[in-house]
């Protein structure tokens, strides 16, 4: 690869020199006209330049580098996995990146150890108000929105792709060129792919849509077009505009198992979903899902991206999972979200269990804590969209998008969202936001005994017992129990008709607990086979499966 890469001093203070970091498995030759290599650790791939004369504050200069894959002999393992025979899959990290990167750091923590190294700090800590962290976001460091042109070629039979349009494709000594151009300035991380692929075009309101994949993988393509037409059209009613002209899905070898977002462009593990089998009607469509969650960092990540401090995940991550179950609900309604609710709930409380170092609140949620930006996330914001419907939620996302998409440093913080979201909340329900971003709050919710009594309109009058506690934990998992003072549901569901897993809901209610036991009262059309608390399993509740009770007809 040789690149060509405009650098600019953004402080207010002449540079005298600029530091690179390099990449493992790449020879790398850096030239910034007027630099001096003034110190090369070869162990840790780290080069400083001197600067003669120092860079002006705001004085631009346009470098040059090559790097080139590193093969030496025959490896016991392949150490380079991103260059392959058919399905080659690199970002742009390959390229020098300024300055020191702390994402390289060891993280074990037995190696530090051994190291004489102390436990690392994760991520900067919030702040409400934040300095020198905010003018970073944790996508890339060092950079602004950029352009990127690219000119790529590769052995004949295969595609090879770059971000943004394709402005032309040609062969010429035996190699396959195409050449790209992003239509809109992205973040400073994109990806390079190529294989012997199929291409599966469809397009949405003039944006092209494209699925590459390998002949021999074809099944779930059409899902993944519809995941993305689907996608285009929940995100911008409801979001913003989309910035590309073109959303690619692209398949690569299942070296990973593992779907990501870069501007316009998303590589797609075959084993994640292109080699699925998701014929059996009771499978949660994760094709769909995972598609809806990438097309989302679309918005979430590529316009807005958060400060490289802790909580930055919840404006990618988290966003990510609310706007996909957002489309899967319209696909495939209410029913089959409750399965994949379950399925978020359970790996939240589980994974919490396991928790090593500390278990953040959502606000502070750690980049590598995926337990709680990806399922923790997904329970919270499905419910504050209950209590505080879809609309309210979105305003706030819109909002949000309004403010900080595709805009220079500082970053937003999760602040910002959380703000947007208070904005929305009804007085009543301002608890909220306490509850579910700033402090780990989790329920222990009963239901004891539910009775039926018919009337003599055919009606039936429902009367549940129902047992509520709440507790707020602290980062080491310890919990304190705290007043109930909730705003939570009770209701019944009917029997699940032969081959599902659900009755229908006959009733729902929001009632205002402020006691641990209580009861409560309704009339439902039907005799209800259970009834209790929380019916829908809205809340994080540390035993789920026991908030019904059995009716008995009095
Ligand atoms: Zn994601």
């Amino acid at each position: 690869m040789r690149g060509e890469q405009t650098i600019v001093n953004k402080t207010t203070q002449p540079l005298a020199e600029v530091q690179f970091t390099l990449t493992p498995n790449y020879d790398t030759r850096i030239d910034l006209p007027g630099a001096k290599l003034a110190h090369d650790d070869t162990r840790l791939l780290y080069q400083t330049y001197s600067l003669d004369p120092p860079m002006r504050p705001g004085e631009v200069k346009v470098m040059h580098f090559d790097v080139k894959a590193r093969n030496r002999g025959f490896e016991n393992s392949v150490t380079n996995r991103e260059i392959v025979q058919n399905g080659t899959f690199f970002n742009s990290t390959i390229a020098p990146q300024i300055g020191y990167q702390p994402t390289n750091e060891l993280t074990d923590r037995n190696k530090r150890k051994s190291f004489g190294l102390k436990e690392k700090d994760l991520m900067p800590t919030l702040e409400q108000n934040c300095t020198g962290d905010c003018m970073d976001n944790y996508l890339s460091n060092n950079s602004d929105w950029v352009n990127v042109e690219t000119v790529i070629s590769t052995s004949p039979g295969q595609i090879a792709i770059a971000p943004g349009s394709l402005q032309r494709e040609w062969s010429d000594s035996g190699r396959h060129y195409f050449q790209y151009k992003l239509d809109h300035y992205s973040l400073n991380f994109y990806s390079f792919m190529s294989a012997r692929y199929e291409v599966a075009r469809s397009e949405w309101n003039g944006i092209s849509i494209e699925v590459y994949y390998l002949k021999e993988h074809p099944w779930n393509v059409p899902k993944m077009l519809n995941s993305v037409k689907k996608s285009f059209g929940y995100y911008t009613q409801n979001f913003g505009p989309y910035a590309h002209k073109e959303a690619r899905i692209i398949e690569f070898p299942r070296i990973a198992a593992f779907a990501q977002a870069f501007p316009g462009t998303m590589p797609y593990s075959e084993s994640i979903g292109f080699i699925a089998n998701l014929e059996h009607p009771d499978d949660i469509d994760f094709v769909f899902y995972v598609v809806g969650h990438e097309m989302a960092h679309q918005w979430w990540a590529h316009q807005v991206v958060g400060a490289n401090m802790q909580g930055a995940t919840l404006l990618s991550e988290t966003m990510a999972q609310y706007s996909a179950l957002m489309t899967m609900e319209k696909e495939y309604g209410r029913d089959a979200m409750r399965k994949f609710m379950q399925y978020e709930m359970d790996n939240y409380l589980r994974s919490r269990g396991t928790e090593l170092l500390k278990e953040r609140p959502l606000l502070r949620v750690e980049a590598s804590q995926g337990y709680i930006h990806y399922r923790k996330g997904s329970v919270v914001l499905y419910y504050l969209r209950e209590m505080i419907g879809e609309e309210a939620v979105n305003r706030a996302l819109r909002k949000v998008l309004g403010q900080h998409g595709y805009q220079p440093p500082p970053y937003p913080t999760s602040y910002a969202l959380v703000d947007a979201l208070r904005e929305q909340t009804p007085p009543e329900l301002q608890y909220l936001l306490q509850d579910l971003f700033y402090d780990i709050t989790l329920f222990s919710n009963r239901g004891l005994a539910a009775t039926a009594h018919k009337r003599s309109d055919g009606k039936f009058e429902v009367t549940v017992e129902v047992e509520t506690h709440k507790y707020k934990a602290d980062e080491k998992g310890n919990e304190t129990e705290v007043p109930v003072n909730d705003w939570i549901e009770v209701g019944a569901l009917a029997a699940p008709e032969k081959g599902k897993k659900y009755g229908n809901v006959l009733h729902r209610e929001r009632v205002h607990m402020t006691s641990a036991r209580s009861s409560y009262s309704f009339t439902t059309d039907t005799l209800p086979e259970k009834a209790g608390i929380d019916p829908l399993l809205l809340l994080v509740d540390r035993v789920p499966d026991d908030n019904l009770a059995k009716v008995t007809l009095r």
